[in-house]
């Protein structure tokens, strides 16, 4: 008997200092307001380890409070430099999701470069001038392309509806083969060289083993951060392999490795993807619906909850969508 009691996961992506930063414009949370979270959290909740949360949900724990567990996805480098020192202080783990091709290849994921670019640019302006680049291409109509309203702002719920159109076409609707060039072209000439950023950006193997030998753990976030669901079954097949493979080459040992869906939503995975995560080794994974999370879940659906939402009191703050 689990005596009611209910695991709460919390996803962070960006926690930073954000008005001092290049790009003040980037959906986060401010880093005072994560250090608060870290010290107000033990007081509402058991604070979960991996392994007590998959203990949890598979009948085998029962805690005397509800738990929470702490993910973070992305592999940004503020995870390393500022979110791991603050969760060893109070001996929190976190569980982290880095984005194996990010890592090795030192590319920024397209999803990336769009939040950068939107937020230098805003909008308006980014969409005229990716308008100018798809147009150049001779793809000007694809802009144009009709799209599910009702889809693209269920999927970003808190942005307005151009930028919610805008996003959805640009994750969902375009194709990465023309998408990619015209990003990466408004990326070089707005933000800067992309190895570098990536450099940046993102945690190096290096780092992420620091992370795990501070109590942290790693799980898998895909290899390119694409929508898995929308992949053909070779492309799907490569991109977790080379993930999982990635993983296991650089990172230390691990009793169990979760994996987190890009995205995130219920249309971001589909049986097919669970049927390639279960082959490979991965216990179980997180997507970025809402949901009781209690033993007897699904392990290839367990349910997150915004990190603005997570404390009682911010029930009703806006959650962030990637
Ligand atoms: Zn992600």
């Amino acid at each position: 008997m689990n005596h009611g009691r209910q695991l709460y996961i919390a996803t962070y992506h960006y926690v930073r200092d954000l008005p001092h930063s290049r790009f003040p414009q980037i959906k986060g949370m401010l880093l005072d307001d994560f250090r608060n979270q870290v010290k107000v959290l033990p007081d509402l909740f058991e604070m979960a380890t991996l392994n007590s949360a998959y203990d949890f949900l598979a009948g085998r724990y029962q805690p005397g409070r509800d738990l929470c567990l702490m993910t973070f996805d992305d592999g940004l480098k503020e995870h390393y430099s500022e979110v791991t020192p603050i969760l060893s202080e109070k001996g929190i783990q976190g569980i982290f999701f880095p984005i194996t091709g990010c890592m090795q290849d030192h590319v920024v994921a397209p999803v990336h470069m769009n939040h950068f670019l939107l937020a230098a640019l805003g909008c308006e302006q980014y969409r005229a001038a990716f308008v100018d680049e798809l147009s150049t291409l001779g793809l000007a109509d694809l802009a144009h392309t009709t799209l599910d309203d009702a889809a693209a702002q269920w999927t970003y719920p808190l942005d307005d509806c151009e930028t919610a159109r805008f996003k959805y076409l640009f994750n969902f609707i375009l194709s990465p083969l023309y998408r990619d060039v015209v990003v990466q072209k408004l990326f070089e000439e707005w933000i800067g060289e992309e190895a570098a950023f990536a450099a940046d950006l993102y945690l190096s193997w290096e780092e992420a083993r620091e992370m795990q030998r501070a109590g942290m753990m790693m799980g898998g976030h895909s290899h390119a951060h694409r929508p898995l669901a929308r992949l053909e079954n070779s492309e799907l097949d490569l991109d977790l392999a080379r993930c999982w493979e990635l993983m296991q080459a650089n990172l230390d040992a691990q009793d169990y490795w979760p994996f987190s869906y890009p995205y995130g939503k219920a249309d971001s995975f589909d049986g097919r993807v669970i049927q390639k995560l279960r082959e490979l080794g991965f216990c179980c994974s997180l997507c970025t619906e809402k949901g009781l999370n209690v033993p007897g879940v699904d392990f290839f659906a367990i349910h997150r909850v915004d990190c603005k939402q997570i404390l009682p009191e911010n029930h009703l703050l806006p959650q962030t969508s990637f």
